[in-house]
């Protein structure tokens, strides 16, 4: 069995904290594996895998970040679990580091060309072996911090007006591919500028996040999203709801914001925050035939909603 011939106490550590990252490892000899492992484990989540079926395996049904294989894997190669996992799930965001014991320039063109951040000959010096995979995975965790950045809103903590068109605009397709109901809410607090005209705007944006925590309470299935439109609007993007579904949903959001008791002004509509809700549902009796066509439709509802004394939701 080859060693790595490193002690815990020779690593420079990642980070203080264990990050949420995941990395599979995937190699023939369990015992590479474990000293891989026992190297990794205090930093990251860690899969392993002893034969490419099993490492195509756990790619597909789990989130790697960084899957580092064996070239030589029992049953499919190293390469054939990479180009079967990018045909399959051709938008992941997994980075790949192949491993091998020795040199092979065709090997390392392959690796590189296949998309590989890293080929590593593990015959090697084992520190450089892992220097690099800690390097990788540095860049990596920094890359997702800037990807959650780029889609959160920074005073809610909500999606962003980005990640919202991406998700309507990929759960249209999906619906409208697996035939199910669709519904998209559009969701404006009630007399708002009358709220920051009578407390102030710093008061009007703690009102603004605790509207959109509430509102995050009601993702409750993984492909659901609460996302800011912009301004005192939101959207909930929710997938396989269907009309009914929306509107038992759309009292219980109104009924939870009422529940908040903020004051409101005195020259508002109603004596407590409250909101106006457009609904929009596709693919259950009304198939619009582009995903712009439901925010216009859940649109149009709001303003019905608004001019009929707000505090409610039309569909
Ligand atoms: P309606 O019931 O018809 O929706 O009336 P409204 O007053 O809520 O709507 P209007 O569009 O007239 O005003 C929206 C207000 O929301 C005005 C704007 O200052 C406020 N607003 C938008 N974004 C923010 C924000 O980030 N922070 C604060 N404090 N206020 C915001
Ligand atoms: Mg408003
Ligand atoms: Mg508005």
């Amino acid at each position: 069995m080859q060693s790595l011939g490193l002690q815990h106490s020779n690593i420079y550590p990642l980070k203080s904290i264990k990050t949420t990252s995941t990395i599979l490892i995937a190699h023939n000899n369990i015992s590479v594996i474990r000293q891989y492992q026992s190297l990794f484990e205090s930093l990251f989540n860690i899969e392993i895998a002893t034969c490419g079926h099993s490492a195509l395996n756990k790619l597909s049904k789990q989130n790697i970040d960084l899957a580092i294989l064996n070239v030589e894997l029992p049953g499919l190669s190293g390469f054939s679990v990479l180009k079967r996992f990018n045909t399959h799930t051709p938008f992941n965001s997994t980075s790949f580091i192949f491993m091998s014991e020795a040199t092979n320039i065709d090997q390392e063109k392959t690796a590189l060309a296949l998309g590989a951040i890293d080929y590593i000959n593990t015959s090697g010096h084992t520190q450089i072996t892992f220097n690099r995979v800690k390097n990788s995975m540095e860049l990596i965790e920094q890359n997702k911090q800037l990807a959650l950045s780029s889609n959160v809103d920074a005073l809610t903590g909500l999606a962003n007006r980005k990640m919202l068109d991406d998700s309507i605009n990929d759960e249209f397709e999906k619906s409208v591919r697996g035939d199910y109901a669709l519904t998209l809410m559009m969701i404006d607090i009630d007399d708002f500028k009358l709220f920051n005209d009578e407390f102030g705007h710093l008061e009007g944006d703690k009102c603004l996040t605790q509207v959109a925590q509430t509102l995050k309470l009601f993702e409750q299935r993984n492909s659901d999203l609460a996302a800011r439109f912009g301004g005192e609007e939101f959207t909930l993007v929710l997938p396989y709801t269907n009309s009914d579904g929306a509107k038992q949903l759309a009292n219980k959001i109104i009924e939870k914001i009422q529940a908040l008791k903020i004051r409101q002004s005195k020259l508002a509509t109603h004596g407590f925050v409250s909101i106006s809700i457009g609904i929009a549902t596709h693919n259950n009796g009304i198939h619009f035939n582009h995903p712009e066509k439901m925010i216009e439709d859940a649109d149009s509802k709001l303003y019905q909603a608004k001019s009929l004394g707000k505090n409610r939701f039309v569909d």
